[in-house]
């Protein structure tokens, strides 16, 4: 049997199911989740949504509201979705670890295999998009509720259908969901384009910062715990700040720090030919060839120069 009919199989059988995503959770994994969440429940199988976080950015999601901070519950299923490493599984790798089957469906490149079952496509610009298949062939109907979903998660991580990860599937699909009534729009809007107030205020700072490294083709920038104090800011405010450095003219790897308690998580980009999730593989991390993550634990001025430094030796 193929990997995708024995998850379809474990789904079918399973008496209990947790579905879960990683850490700093995004619009995809956000959107990976609560599809899942909806299609089973369309099924008529129940699941629990534990993210302990997430931005009220997603607040607007079908069945955001029924998100579980967390559980005592022990369970027969887990499913991670967009997640590539059991060490990013929100922190709370017990419901992972305790399941009696565990499933994981991504699209990350550097996908460690962690799960019983793991349906990874390193191809499909984002989670979302392979869940279309998942749950068509689990026998769901991709209805408003979950195609708005599974939208906000192509969307975000496309970066708004522009990244070159996109496929025809992915337009045939927005196609289609704008034919059942789906606001695309809207959505579009809600997603990527409208920003909190503590966002601007903290990109505008992070643009005050911006500096230039190796004749322009690295940029670096970087948030402190102090900034969020200042503005105010919530969960997800800092997302999206890495693309302001990639996205400038001759830059080949943006690089954004953010200061948390224990030292500086790492935000990667690049645009033509630096893999930046090899360059987060040295730092604990990992991600996609455009587009990675990673985390240094040393003082701000030694952290900054040990990530440009990775970084120079990967230009050309
Ligand atoms: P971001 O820079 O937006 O936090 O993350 C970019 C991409 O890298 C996302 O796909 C994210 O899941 C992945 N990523 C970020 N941080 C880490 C990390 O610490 N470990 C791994 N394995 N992936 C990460
Ligand atoms: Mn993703």
């Amino acid at each position: 049997m193929n990997t995708l009919n024995s998850i379809i199989e474990e789904i079918k059988n399973a008496e209990s199911i947790v579905i879960l995503t990683h850490v700093d959770p995004d619009g995809d994994a956000i959107g990976s989740s609560l599809a899942m969440y909806n299609g089973l429940k369309q099924l008529g199988i129940n699941s629990d949504v534990i993210i302990p976080e997430f931005s009220k950015t997603y607040e607007f999601l079908p069945g955001a509201q029924e998100i579980k901070k967390e559980s005592n519950k022990s369970y027969d299923l887990a499913i991670a979705l967009d997640c590539g490493d059991k060490k990013r599984l929100n922190g709370f790798n017990d419901y992972f670890e305790n399941a009696n089957s565990k499933i994981s469906i991504d699209h990350h490149g550097v996908n460690t295999m962690y799960a019983d079952l793991n349906f990874v496509n390193p191809m499909a610009p984002a989670c979302s998009q392979i869940l279309i298949t998942v749950l068509e062939t689990l026998g769901v109907e991709i209805d408003k509720k979950i195609g708005t979903c599974l939208l906000t998660g192509i969307i975000t991580d496309t970066g708004g259908f522009r990244y070159s990860g996109v496929t025809a599937e992915t337009f045939e699909f927005t196609a289609e969901l704008l034919s059942k009534g789906v606001n695309v729009s809207e959505i579009y809007k809600k997603v990527l384009q409208t920003q909190t107030k503590a966002k601007f205020e903290l990109t505008k700072r992070a643009m005050e910062r911006l500096e230039f490294f190796e004749d322009g083709k690295i940029s670096f920038t970087y948030i402190n715990l102090k900034d969020e104090e200042e503005v105010n800011s919530s969960t997800g405010d800092h997302e999206g700040i890495v693309e302001m450095g990639r996205d400038i003219e001759g830059v080949e790897i943006a690089i954004f720090l953010r200061e948390v308690e224990d030292g500086f998580k790492i935000s990667l980009r690049s645009n033509e030919y630096v893999s930046v999730s090899d360059i987060c593989l040295m730092f604990n991390g990992g991600g996609h060839i455009r587009a990675a993550g990673g985390f240094v634990s040393l003082p701000f001025e030694e952290a900054k120069e040990k990530v440009i430094k990775e970084c120079k030796k990967h230009l050309k």
